[in-house]
């Protein structure tokens, strides 16, 4: 039986570790299917306080790890697959084994988003990645494409001229989410090059197991067109990684859980913090702000029952 259970290993659930370590609640911290959260897949991190040149992400999520295993906290790889919350103590299946804790931080974060392409799912690994960080090295000397508006792809684009001959940036609208400062980087990049108003209706070539082209279409003029590629990198946002607690935690129509006073779920005794309960900040460093308010609420609940 534990005292708390976290799940996610990203900014908000290590925040959350190290709070809880510290108040010697020996945290079990469950890191999820991709350990180290969405950190672990970016590259510099500039607006993360304390860090006047940056710090690598990885390096930082790796960091708050070691800090919350100082202060006692342990971590489990694997996902969660199941859970009861229906009463307490709470009941959670991480891939086959049942885990009991009086309280539980739902630290699961958000997955990248995929355009939902039968040829594009076929070809991940093959040419189509969500993560220019750890697939950008393969495309050294060739062209490649990125897809979205905001700033997940002008950072992608941006880190993708070290490899590339060329990168294509490719968006739907022709007015960008990006925030001001990464729009203007990627446009003063002479190795980024922009075609607005356009989507991707195909991704080639299925039948020879490697992306070679994108067939695009204008969405102004219905013009359709093969763009020659050797890989596909999307930049489009993510999804809320709540399915689990379908039924059992309030959430939005896009599957991002309700909390109320920041942290709160309507069962008492489960926070939720982080990007799977927050659409509007998603930062790290709301993340993490939110991991320690989820901390210190299992603290309370724990001193009154
Ligand atoms: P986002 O801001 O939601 O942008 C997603 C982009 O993808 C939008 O331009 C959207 O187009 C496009 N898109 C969504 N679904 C699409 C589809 N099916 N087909 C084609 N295009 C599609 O997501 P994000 O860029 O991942 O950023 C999320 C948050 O993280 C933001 O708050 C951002 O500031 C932050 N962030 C910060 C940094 C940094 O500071 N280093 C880096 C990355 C992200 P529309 O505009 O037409 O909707």
């Amino acid at each position: 039986m534990r005292d708390v259970v976290i799940i996610g290993s990203g900014c908000a659930g290590n925040t959350a570790a190290i709070y809880t370590g510290r108040a010697n609640l020996k945290p079990l911290v469950i890191s999820g299917h991709e350990a180290g959260g969405q950190l672990s897949l970016t590259t510099l991190v500039e607006n993360f306080p304390g860090f006047p040149e940056g710090i690598n992400g990885p390096d930082l999520v790796e960091n708050m790890k070691q800090q919350a295993q100082n202060f006692g906290a342990e971590f489990l790889a694997g996902s969660v697959v199941d859970t009861d919350l229906s009463r307490r103590p709470f009941r959670l299946n991480v891939e086959g084994e049942w885990i009991e804790t009086r309280t539980l931080i739902v630290a699961s974060g958000a997955s990248a988003r995929w355009l939902g392409l039968e040829s594009e799912q076929k070809l991940i690994g093959h040419g189509v990645s969500s993560c220019a960080t750890c697939d950008g090295f393969f495309y050294r000397g060739r062209k490649i494409i990125v897809i979205g508006g905001g700033d997940s792809a002008m950072e992608e684009a941006t880190f993708l001229t070290r490899f590339a001959s060329k990168v294509t940036l490719i968006h739907r609208r022709s007015e960008f989410r990006a925030s001001k400062i990464m729009l203007e980087r990627a446009q003063k990049n002479e190795k980024i090059h922009f075609l607005t108003d356009t989507v991707v209706d195909d991704v080639l070539d299925v039948s020879k197991k490697e992306v070679t082209a994108l067939r695009l279409k204008n969405v102004k003029t219905g013009e359709q067109w093969d763009f020659p590629t050797s890989a596909m990198f999307l930049g489009i946002g993510h999804i809320p990684n709540a399915k689990v607690f379908s039924g059992q935690l309030d959430m939005d129509q896009d599957g991002y859980l309700k909390t109320t006073n920041n942290v709160f779920t309507r069962v008492p005794g489960v926070f939720a913090c982080g990007d799977v309960q927050d659409r509007r900040y998603r930062q790290a460093i709301t993340a993490a702000g939110s991991g320690c308010m989820a901390a210190l609420e299992v603290e309370k609940f724990l001193e009154e029952h």
